[in-house]
C-alpha cells in the first residue's frame, strides 16, 4: 500500500476529506522515520501508513487518520508537542500526544502500574475516545507483523493483546479489531490449536459453501417475493471464538462448527422481523437457539436477530438478521460516530459518551472478579476509590466515600465554594451524599452560597479540605480585621 492508494481509497469513502492536512502529515512522518527501519526491515513508516490504513478502514475523520501517520512521531523524535502542534494543528497534535502517553503492560513490574493502566485507558476515552482507536490500529498492525520479533516477546505481546487490547476493542463495539487481534493472539498462544481449526476449516468448505449457496438461493426468491431488499453473505467464523466455544462447552470441532453461517442484512428493523418469520417457515428452527439482541442489545450496543435453523437437507445453518445500521455498530463500534457524522458537525452527544464509558467502568470491575484475570495482572483497582461523570462525561477519580462537595471541588475550586445542592444521576441529593462509581453528578451553584465548617467532617479530598479550611480561615481574619476597626 503506498500512500496515493490511501488517499484515493480515503477519497472514496469522504470526498469531503482534509486532503491538505493528510499530505502535511504523511510527508511530516516520512521525514521523521526517514532512517528508521522495523525488525522486518522494512522502512517505519510502513507502520505509520498501515495504521492510517486501519484507521481509514474504520471510515475515522481526517484528523484521526492523521494522527495514525504520526502516532509514534513523538516518541521516536526529537519533536516536541509544541513543534508537532505548530506543524500539524492541535487537533492532530493532542492526538498523538495522547496516544504516546496511553501505555500499558500486561506484565508490570510495579503492581500498582495496573491500576494506572485502566485510570488512563478512561482518562484518554473521557478526553476523546478516538485515541484509544488509534491505540487499538497500532496494536493490530503490530501484531500482523509479530513474526519478526524474539520468540519471547511474541508471546508477551500476544498475552498482553489477548488480555487488554481485545477486550478493549469487544466493549467499544469494534467487532472488526477484535476478531482480528484475538485470531493472531491465539496463532502464538496456542499454536497447536491454531493450525488444527484451521485445517479442519479448509476440509470442509466446499460442503458449507454449497449449503450457504442453497440456502441462499431459496431466501433470496422468497426475498423477493415480498419485495424485500436484503444483502445475504456467507460468514466466515473465526478461530478463536470456535477456540473458546470448544473449550465452554467442552465439545469437539465438529460438534462446534460443522455448522454454516448466514449474514442478512436489511433496511429497516421491521424487516428484521418479517425476515426472521419467513425463514422459520422455510426452515426448522433449532429450539433454545434464537436470541433477540435488537429488544435486548448487548453491553457494547451490538444488536442483532441470531436463529439456528434445520436448513437445506437438514444441515445446522446459524443466521444473524440485522439492519444496515447495526451491522456497522457491529463492525466498527464506538467508532461508528465518526462514521455516520462525517462531512456534518462531530457527534460530541455526552450521552453515548458516558455510556461506553460506564460499559469500560463495568468491564473493569468485571475484570476485577476474574480470577484468570487476576493472576496474570494482580491488581488492586476500586478497592478505595470511585469515578464519577460530569454531565458532559468528563470523569474524575474521587476516593471511596467522597460526597458531591468533594466532586465540586475536584471540578473547579470556585464550584465548591458556590455549591449549594446536587443532582446525582438527575435526582437531587444531599450535599454530602456518598457517590458511587458510574455515578453523573451535577452541582447546582448560588452566588450567596458559601463553605460550612460542617462539611470538613465529611469531606475525603485533600483539596476540599483545604479550600474549605482555607475559606474559612479569610472569612476569620476579614471578622477580626471588623472586628479591630470596631463598629
Ligand atoms: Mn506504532
Amino acid at each position: 500500500m503506498t500512500y496515493e492508494e490511501l488517499k484515493t481509497r480515503i477519497l472514496k469513502d469522504k470526498p469531503k476529506a482534509d486532503i491538505l492536512l493528510l499530505d502535511k502529515c504523511y510527508l511530516l512522518a516520512e521525514e521523521i522515520h526517514f532512517s528508521q527501519k522495523r525488525l522486518s526491515g522494512e522502512p517505519y513508516v510502513v507502520h505509520a501508513l498501515e495504521v492510517a490504513n486501519i484507521l481509514a478502514g474504520l471510515k475515522m475523520d481526517s484528523a484521526t487518520i492523521s494522527a495514525g501517520f504520526l502516532h509514534d512521531a513523538l516518541e521516536d523524535s526529537a519533536l516536541t508537542f509544541e513543534e508537532l502542534k505548530e506543524k500539524v494543528g492541535e487537533e492532530v497534535a493532542t492526538l498523538v500526544e495522547g496516544v504516546t502517553k496511553l501505555t500499558f503492560k500486561a506484565n508490570p513490574e510495579k503492581e500498582s502500574r495496573q491500576a494506572d493502566n485502566f485510570r488512563k485507558i478512561l482518562l484518554a476515552m473521557s478526553k476523546d475516545i478516538r485515541v484509544i482507536v488509534i491505540k487499538l490500529a497500532d496494536r493490530l498492525h503490530n501484531m500482523r507483523t509479530l513474526q519478526y520479533l524474539a520468540e519471547d516477546k511474541r508471546k508477551e505481546n500476544a498475552e498482553e493483546t489477548l488480555h487488554i487490547y481485545a477486550p478493549l476493542a469487544h466493549r467499544l463495539g469494534v467487532g472488526r479489531i477484535k476478531w482480528e487481534l484475538e485470531d493472531l493472539s491465539m496463532k502464538y498462544l496456542y499454536p497447536r490449536e491454531y493450525e488444527e481449526i484451521g485445517d479442519k476449516i479448509a476440509v470442509k468448505r466446499a460442503q458449507r459453501e454449497k449449503l450457504v449457496e442453497e440456502a441462499k438461493a431459496l431466501l433470496d426468491s422468497k426475498l423477493k417475493e415480498q419485495n424485500i431488499n436484503a444483502a445475504i453473505v456467507g460468514r466466515a467464523k473465526h478461530f478463536y471464538s470456535i477456540f473458546q466455544k470448544m473449550k465452554r462447552l467442552n465439545k469437539d470441532f465438529e460438534e462446534i462448527y460443522d455448522i454454516s453461517a448466514l449474514r442478512i442484512v436489511v433496511s429497516t428493523l421491521e424487516e428484521c422481523y418479517t425476515i426472521l418469520g419467513i425463514i422459520h417457515a422455510i426452515f426448522k428452527p433449532i429450539p433454545g437457539q434464537f436470541d433477540d439482541y435488537i429488544a435486548m442489545p448487548k453491553t457494547n450496543r451490538y444488536q442483532s436477530l441470531h436463529t439456528n435453523v434445520f436448513g437445506p437437507n437438514g444441515l445446522p445453518l446459524e443466521i444473524q438478521i440485522r439492519t444496515k445500521e447495526m451491522n456497522e455498530t457491529a463492525e466498527f463500534g464506538v467508532a461508528a460516530h465518526w462514521y455516520y457524522k462525517e462531512g456534518g458537525q462531530r457527534d460530541v452527544k455526552s450521552e453515548h459518551k458516558i455510556e461506553w464509558l460506564r460499559h469500560l467502568i463495568e468491564w473493569m470491575t468485571e475484570v476485577k472478579d476474574s480470577k484468570e484475570f487476576m493472576d496474570l495482572l494482580r491488581m488492586d483497582l476500586f478497592g478505595d476509590e470511585v469515578f464519577v461523570f460530569t454531565p458532559k462525561g468528563d470523569v474524575f477519580s474521587l476516593p471511596l466515600g467522597a460526597s458531591p462537595v468533594d466532586f465540586a471541588y475536584a471540578v473547579h475550586s470556585s464550584l465548591g465554594d458556590k455549591i449549594m445542592g446536587a443532582k446525582i444521576n438527575n435526582k437531587m441529593s444531599p450535599i454530602r451524599a456518598e457517590l458511587k462509581t458510574g455515578d453523573i453528578v451535577e452541582i447546582l451553584t448560588s452566588s450567596a452560597a458559601k463553605p460550612n465548617p460542617d462539611w470538613l467532617k465529611f469531606v475525603r479530598t485533600n483539596k476540599a479540605k483545604q479550600k474549605i479550611r482555607h475559606f474559612l480561615k479569610l472569612k476569620e481574619e476579614e471578622e477580626e480585621k471588623k472586628g479591630r476597626r470596631g463598629p
